[in-house]
Parts: structure tokens; sequence; C-alpha cells
């Protein structure tokens, strides 16, 4: 193995690294071993109250390029078309689902390093009190919707208070009527 690879990447029969990752506790592992896409800087209210944190780093996949390689995570439907997943023991979370993409949260990878940003989305339910210094594109949805309406998240005047609170309680409201009426 070159020093210059990571440690943690090995080639596959494919000669395609290998990429590794993990959650918290190490009891949910998994190998991708295909290329990743859309590494994006994710501010949805979703992501946020899946993660508990401020925004999330996430990336695509093709799913036949990534495995388990042990235990299972929990799964939780938090919408109609998009399915969840986070370790049953330490909570981390490990992946998105819906009808068209399957993605990866970033930080779950062993090696961090790996991972290139290429853009902001949702920035219409970003937090204000978030101060980037990065000058990538910010799609007030997804990536592959409307053009980016601006670059670098900290030039956007869209983003206020008042209206990250309106769209975050909209998607809370959603979200919320899904969950009672499929609760167990
Ligand atoms: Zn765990
Ligand atoms: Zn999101």
């Amino acid at each position: 193995m070159g020093s210059e690879r990571s440690k943690t990447e090995t080639l596959n029969r494919e000669g395609a690294p290998t990429i590794r990752g993990r959650c918290m506790c190490g009891g949910v592992r998994y190998e991708i071993t295909g290329p990743m896409f859309d590494v994006v800087h994710c501010h949805c209210e979703s992501c946020r109250r899946h993660s508990s944190a401020a925004f999330v780093t996430t990336f695509n996949i093709d799913k036949t390029h990534f495995s388990y390689t042990r235990g299972t995570p929990v799964l939780y439907k938090s919408s109609p078309d998009v399915e969840r997943t986070h370790c049953g023991r330490c909570g981390s979370p490990i992946s998105y689902k819906n009808a068209r993409e399957f993605s990866i949260f970033a930080c779950t990878l062993e090696d961090l390093t790996l991972v290139k940003p290429q853009a902001h989305i949702m920035v219409g339910e970003m937090l204000p009190w978030l101060d980037f210094g990065d000058d990538l594109p910010c799609f007030e949805k997804g990536l592959h919707g409307k053009p980016p309406i601006g670059h670098g998240p900290s030039n956007l005047p869209q983003v206020s208070g008042e209206s990250v609170r309106d769209n975050s309680e909209k998607t809370n409201a959603a979200r919320d009527n899904f969950a009672r009426d499929n609760a167990a």
C-alpha cells in the first residue's frame, strides 16, 4: 500500500478503493466499494433532528456498492418515502434513503479526510447563527433542482431567523403527523 493512500482505504478485487465506516461504538460497520458523489452539507430540519447537530455532511453512493460488515442498524421511517438508520446501541446516524438516493452520514467514515464537500443544500432551513468561511454554492432545496441562490452561506440575505423558524416548523409538522400515524 503506497503511503499516499489512506491506511483505512484498501483496494478491492476490481482495483477500486474500499472505504470503511463505523458508528461511535463500533457495533455497526460498513464498507463502500464504489465512488462517493453529491457530497453536501445538509441544513434541513429533519437531518438536524435525526443527528441532534446543527447540520450534517452526507454523500451519495450507489446502494450496490454498500454493505454492512458488522451489526445491523435500526431503521426509522421518518417520512412516507424516507428511511433513516442509526446504531441501536450508541445512536450514531448512518444512512438516509429515499426513492432516488442513498446517502451516508459522512462523519461515520473511518477517514474523514476523504470527504470534499461541494455544496450547501436546504439552506432555507439553515440556522442563522452558523458562520461559514467557504464559497460553496448554496441550494435552497436539493442539489439537482433549481440553480444555487448564492455562493458562501454566510452571504445569504434570505436566511433569517424568522424564515428558518417557519420553514423548520412546516418540516417538523409534516414529519410529526407521519410519526403519529405510524406509531407502533
Ligand atoms: Zn454504535
Ligand atoms: Zn437533510
